[in-house]
């Protein structure tokens, strides 16, 4: 999607360990405008789906995922990566090591909001080696429910996380992928 690829060689910053920074516009001060869009361009690519549901985790994944959650005129589900005294005692949990944190963190959705009836389209701000997507395609699984996609607003396609995701049959889109990418350089796929 060029409206974000030109945003990203904008503003985008490449860090050291292969990190994109994007604080300025995706998440940490929000475009809203720019997110809107990608929202109504996930309605646009999954509009056949039929998904019932979008499952996203915190914090990074919200905004994006509510974007095409609004679009689509579905509910987002938010995976917690702590447990809070509002979830009941039944949930899902899958294990996810964090790219970005390097620790391995614990997400969770409540079983009364992820059935085996739904039809679950991911969403996330990012996909890089695949652990986030991964967990999260778990906990579809663990509820017996099916998974439509796998979106996320910037691939990094060197670091490999859409095979694992296609393996599973899974149709990946990303709005800008990124082939290669250092320190005042990115390119596109
Ligand atoms: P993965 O699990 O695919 O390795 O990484 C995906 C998760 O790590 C995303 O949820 C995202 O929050 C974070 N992440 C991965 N790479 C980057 C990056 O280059 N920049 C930022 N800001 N977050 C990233």
């Amino acid at each position: 999607m060029k409206l974000l690829e030109d945003k990203i060689l904008k503003d985008g910053k490449v860090l050291a360990g292969d990190i994109l920074k994007v604080d300025g516009f995706l998440n940490h001060r929000l475009d809203t405008a720019l997110i809107t869009e990608l929202g109504k361009d996930v309605a646009k690519q999954f509009a056949k789906c039929g998904a019932s549901l979008i499952l996203t985790v915190e914090s990074s994944g919200i905004s994006i995922a509510f974007a095409a959650g609004q679009a689509m005129g579905l509910p987002v589900l938010v995976a917690k990566k702590h447990k809070s005294q509002n979830i009941s005692d039944g949930v899902y949990t899958a294990s996810v090591f964090s790219f970005t944190h390097k620790t391995e963190n614990t997400v969770l959705v409540s079983k009364e909001y992820l059935s085996a009836a739904d039809k679950v389209l991911i969403v996330d701000d990012f996909l890089a080696s695949g652990n986030a997507a991964m967990g999260l395609l778990s906990l579809v699984e663990q509820a017996g429910a099916e998974a439509v996609g796998f979106v996320a607003a910037i691939e990094k396609m060197h670091q490999g996380g859409r095979a694992l995701i296609e393996e599973k049959g899974i149709k990946v889109y990303s709005l800008a992928c990124i082939k290669e990418m250092r320190a005042g350089e990115i390119i596109f796929n």
